[in-house]
């Protein structure tokens, strides 16, 4: 494996100034944090407003690009082969053994783009370039330059040291977790939500979770469902507190003493409200949902306003303007789709109504949760004691 380097490539434009190096620190943390289990041993450090990634020889490579995958705030993977500085002429020894080693066939057209960042190397990019350019053509005649549109961009950056690599393998995109505060997600089972939480976390948001099921009406699978989405939304976030919320003595009362056609809003009503005492327990900045305009009728304007009025935190519902087949798409790139579509009864589905209001009246819900007297504060009461948490990795 020539490749014993690893340069990391991250957006610029969000981190100029004097939250650069927050920034950088906490990419270089997270990539830490995400290669603690890949076969090898790493170096991660910032250099020159680069960050770098040494590894040992036995690191597995592949493992490694893959885990870096998951990291937000990566633009760019480009593996890189570290040479010493010895002349030109020896550096083009190295770009011809890098082409050999990295391309089985040797007919591709091809640029040379050199970065001087060290000024004092005796050598200017336009002469480094045109040297090695003609270097790769002795060695490789079936290669041919095209400056406008080339299949391969060999780049050679001369720091301290000199990189050469021809690959920017893409990364998630983002900011590093942990430079945004913190939020907490209602993870339910379905598509949208572990979108959603993903979504925002790419924004550099850690996450917490809540989540309610209504046993004996939904099973301990349904749970580990969730409780596997959160697993999976976490690759990408970083260690998720789960909140399992048992709602079933809140749903079986509301369903005694409210009209039926608003069981949907009364309940969602409540899990906001719940979801929103963990997060403000857990200083959390904001909730997250994935709801969708229009998708079922909880998600009409008139519910969504509905809901949103029992909370004081500002509540992000990242997949609002998407359609279906646009969330689909993203749960399928990161990976939940495949969870979220097995078909393990959810709480709310089981207490619907056939004909829920799509246009509740406030003021006519607000009267129905006047039915539910102070029963209902203990209810919530005994549901926030034991509720269980789970620390997912
Ligand atoms: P999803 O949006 O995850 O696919 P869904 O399509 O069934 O779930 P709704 O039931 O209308 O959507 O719920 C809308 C949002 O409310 C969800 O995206 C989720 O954030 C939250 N939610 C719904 N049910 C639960 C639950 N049992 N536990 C936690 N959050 C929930
Ligand atoms: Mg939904």
């Amino acid at each position: 494996m020539i490749f014993k380097t690893i340069l990391i490539k991250y957006g610029e434009i969000a981190i100029k100034g004097k939250n650069r190096h927050l920034f950088e620190d906490a990419l270089v943390s997270r990539i830490v944090h995400a290669l603690r289990d890949v076969e090898g041993e790493f170096h991660v450090y910032k250099e020159q407003g680069r960050i770098y990634i040494d590894c040992n020889e036995t690191y597995d490579y592949d493992e490694t690009i893959q885990a870096l995958q998951y990291v937000f705030g990566i633009v760019g993977i480009c593996p890189v082969m570290k040479v010493e500085e010895a002349g030109l002429r020896q550096l083009g020894n190295d770009v011809i053994a890098f082409l050999e080693h990295v391309y089985e066939t040797h007919q591709q057209t091809f640029k040379v783009v050199t970065r001087r960042a060290r000024k004092s190397y005796p050598i200017e990019s336009m002469e480094v370039n045109c040297e090695l350019g003609g270097r790769i053509l002795e060695a490789f005649p079936e290669m041919k330059v095209d400056v406008h549109d080339p299949e391969i961009t060999l780049h050679v950056e001369i720091r301290e040291k000199i990189y050469i690599y021809s690959k920017i393998i893409p990364g998630q995109g983002g900011m590093p977790v942990g430079t945004n505060g913190k939020a907490m997600l209602l993870l339910s089972g379905g598509i949208d939500s572990p979108v959603a939480g993903y979504m925002i976390s790419k924004r550099g948001v850690r996450l917490d979770a809540t989540y309610f099921h209504a046993p004996p009406y939904t099973s301990e699978r349904a749970k580990q469902k969730v409780v596997d989405l959160a697993q999976q939304v976490a690759r990408y976030s970083g260690p998720i507190n789960l909140h399992v919320v048992n709602f079933t003595d809140i749903q079986l009362y509301i369903y005694d003493k409210c009209p039926h056609d608003e069981l949907t809003i009364i309940m969602r009503r409540y899990m906001m409200k719940i979801a929103e005492h963990f997060a403000k327990e857990r200083g959390d900045h904001a909730l997250i949902t994935g709801e969708s305009i229009g998708q079922v009728a909880s998600q009409t304007m008139q519910s969504l306003a509905a809901t949103n009025e029992v909370c004081t935190l500002p509540v992000f519902r990242p997949v609002i303007g998407f359609d279906k087949q646009e969330i689909v798409s993203i749960a399928e790139r990161i990976g939940t789709y495949e969870t979220s579509i097995l078909p393990f009864e959810d709480c709310c589905t089981i207490f619907v109504a056939k004909h829920p209001v799509t246009k509740p009246n406030l003021n006519a819900i607000k009267r129905s949760e006047r039915k539910l007297d102070e029963k209902i504060d203990e209810l919530v009461q005994t549901a926030i004691e034991t509720t269980e948490i789970i620390r997912v990795e």
